[in-house]
Parts: C-alpha cells; structure tokens; sequence
C-alpha cells in the first residue's frame, strides 16, 4: 500500500501532539512529510527523533542552529523562518493537520489547501479571519476541509446530506469551563494558573482562556456560520458540563440528534484522518451510565458576558470577528502575563466595538491576508492602548 504523505503545522502543541499519537499506532501507513513549530525546539527534535520527518520547520530563527545541529546525522531537512509549505514539499500531501495556535495560522493554512487532498483544521482562528481567503483556496484546489473542533466535526457528522430547511436549531455545548459554579464576585480576582485548568480537556493555554470565559463558543459559532451553510439565526449555545454531547441537531420533524464521545481530541483527529474506514482508537469507554448524569442549562450572561459577543460578531460586518479575534489574542496574552484582570477581557472587547473607528474596519470585506492584517493590526494596536497607559 501507498504511504499517505502527511504534514503537522504547529505538531509541539496539544492538537499536534495528538495527532502525532494518532499516528503512532500506524506509523508503517504514513509519511511524514513535515511538523512544524514555533519556538518549542526541544520538542520539535525530540519529535523528529521519534517519527523520522522528511522536513521540520522551526519558524523562530533563533533556535535553527541549535535544531540543525542536534539532526545533523538524520535524513531529516530543517528549514526557519516564513516559508511556504509548496517551497518544501513536493507533489500532493494527503493530508494536512493545521494546528497553529490564533491568526498566525492563517497564511500556513492558506499554503497548505494549495498542496493538499485533506486539510484538517483545528485552527479555528484561521477560519474565524479568513475564512474568504480559505473558502477560494478550498474550491480553487479542489481540497477537502475537515473541521477538528469537536463541536464541528459533530455538526459534520450529524448533518451530512441534511438541507438547511430541515433544521430548526443547531446547539453547540459548552462546558462552562473551571468557573462555572465560583461565586460571581470571585471572578474578577481569578488567577491565569486556575483558568488554565480546564476540568474536562486538557488544551494550549489561548484556548483554555477562551473556554474559561466562554470567547470560545463565541469562535465556534462563527466558526460554524462559515463553514456549514446553515442560517446563522439557528446556532445557540447551551452548558454542558460533562462535555459528553459537543453538538445537537434540533430537527423540524422532530428528531434530535447528537454524538456523544470522550473528552479526547483523538477521536475528532483519527476520524478526519481515517475517514469512514473502520479503525481501532484506544480510547477510555463511556460508560452507558454517564447516561444518567448528563445535565444542560442555559448560559447566564452574568456569568459569561462573552456570549453577548455572539450577534455582535455574526452582524456588525465580515470582519468583526477578525476584530474580536485580534483584539481577544492581545488581551488574553496580557492576562496571561498578569497584566489585565479576567473580566477585562470580555470588557476591552466590548469597549473596541464602541470604537469611532470600528465600523469603518468592520465593514471591510478582505480580499487578501494582507486585508485582514491590516484590520487585525488596527485592533490590536487599538486594545494595546486601551490597556498599556
Ligand atoms: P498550543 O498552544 O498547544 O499549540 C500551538 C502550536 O502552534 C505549537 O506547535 C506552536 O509551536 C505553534 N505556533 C504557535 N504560534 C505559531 C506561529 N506564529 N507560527 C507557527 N507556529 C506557531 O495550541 P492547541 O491547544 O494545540 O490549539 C491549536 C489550535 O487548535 C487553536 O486554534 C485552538 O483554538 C484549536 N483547538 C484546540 C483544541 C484542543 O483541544 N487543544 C480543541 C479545538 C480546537
Ligand atoms: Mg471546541
């Protein structure tokens, strides 16, 4: 059989990582074409120790010298910097798992649809910002998109072949992330390290952010508005603690359908991966008793005040989202950094759509990455001075 020629964009974080163990248990099936990373070097050569990677792409310059040396005596070509995966690879890749963390994946994501059959995305950033650009790579190359994000590959799965007058709501869960039942006057004075820890997924930190305030479903209903093509007026979200169920389908004729499956993004991985082939993933069981214990309720916007960001984007222009997004990258870099408390995040963002100037931005429909930078620049430099003084 054929080796299926595959690349990880962004494989030293925790998608990457996952995908990577995917593969382990198949390794003789795959050729690694490409794994790349940002700056975590250590991880990256240990990666590329294990899997024998034709190229690895280190993109902080600084640590080249350092990840070329330690390869020295291996097959595999270490390349940095801003190159685009059609300069290192040659012919078609199977499959690409593109799974760089915020914006930053765009431009990457962009390069691969050019050189692959399959495109996994999980870098929902990307699809949120540039979903025009990507949609017109898509049809332009003939290239399969995958969501990975649980909650989307549930609404791929469970709406296959389904028109949009067929469907009355589509619910996207939320586990209410490590916050859900704090007292609401402790919330301004939570700490990075206690929203970090997710009680059901264990996720890079930018998300982990994003699922404590619940930005995340924000992201994913967008998400969602672009890739399926169902009316945007049907999406809502709705707590879930369990994490179980990632999406439901409310039919008109009256059926309701949802996936249940673990808190494990293996399963989303290894199924845009294999298809609809039969493979073994060794997972956790559920257990059918948890049947029991599934609860969901309503979002209280007291709570979450993030949700209220949902028609905001869907409404005030194409690139508000690319707005929200930019601006909700810097504010959850500078929380990290201890420099702004947790509910300024949602606070700046809402301040930023009041801004004289948004419209004007909102409004503008990209017709390049460069586009969308130029909107995302503005936001970004708009937060900064509404939080550096
Ligand atoms: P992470 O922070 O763990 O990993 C990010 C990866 O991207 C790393 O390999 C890093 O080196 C690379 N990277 C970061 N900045 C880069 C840049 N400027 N250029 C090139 N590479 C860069 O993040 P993660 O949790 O794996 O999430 C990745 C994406 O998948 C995010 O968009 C996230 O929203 C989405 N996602 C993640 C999960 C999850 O369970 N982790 C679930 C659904 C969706
Ligand atoms: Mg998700």
């Amino acid at each position: 059989m054929k080796k299926r020629k595959i690349a990880i964009l962004g494989s030293t974080g925790s998608i990457g990582i996952s995908t990577l163990k995917v593969l382990e248990k198949n390794k003789s099936n795959f050729s690694i074409e490409l794994l790349t990373a940002h700056s975590n070097y250590k991880k990256l050569i240990q990666q590329a120790k294990i899997f024998k990677p034709k190229n690895i792409l280190i993109k902080n310059k600084k640590f080249y010298k350092r990840v070329e040396k330690s390869l020295k005596n291996s097959k595999t070509k270490v390349f940095s910097g801003d190159i685009p995966v059609s300069q290192i690879i040659s012919g078609k890749l199977d499959y690409t798992m593109s799974a760089i963390v915020g914006i930053a994946g765009l431009q990457p994501t962009v390069d691969a649809i050019k050189i692959s059959k399959n495109v996994a995305i999980a870098n929902k950033e990307s699809i949120i910002c540039g979903w025009e650009i990507l949609s017109q790579a898509i049809k332009r190359h003939k290239t399969k998109i995958l969501p990975v994000d649980s909650e989307h590959f549930s609404i791929m799965e469970l709406t296959k072949d389904v028109k949009d007058d067929e469907v009355e709501e589509i619910i996207i869960t939320a586990s209410g992330g490590p916050f859900l039942n704090l007292p609401l006057n402790k919330l301004s004075h939570v700490k990075p390290i206690q929203a970090i820890n997710h009680p059901n997924w264990k996720m890079g930190k930018k998300i982990s952010i994003d699922s404590a305030n619940l930005m995340n479903k924000v992201f994913e209903v967008v998400e969602a508005c672009k890739i399926f093509q169902f009316n945007k007026k049907k999406y809502r979200i709705m707590i879930h603690p369990q994490s179980y169920v990632h999406s439901i389908i409310r039919f008109k004729n009256g059926l309701i359908k949802m996936i249940l499956y673990n808190t494990d993004m293996k399963i989303p991985i290894s199924n845009t991966l294999y298809g609809q082939k039969n493979h073994v993933l060794n997972v956790k069981k559920i257990d059918a008793e948890i049947l029991n214990k599934l609860s969901f309720k309503n979002v209280n916007l007291k709570r979450f005040p993030s949700a209220g960001l949902i028609s905001k984007c869907l409404n005030l222009g194409v690139s508000a989202p690319t707005i929200v997004n930019a601006s909700n990258e810097v504010l959850v870099g500078l929380f990290l950094r201890k420099k702004i408390g947790f509910l300024n995040i949602v606070k700046t963002i809402n301040k930023i759509l009041k801004d004289k100037d948004f419209k004007k931005y909102a409004r503008r429909k990209p017709k390049s990455i460069k586009d969308i930078q130029i909107t995302d620049n503005w936001a970004r430099l708009k937060t900064m001075s509404m939080c550096v003084r």
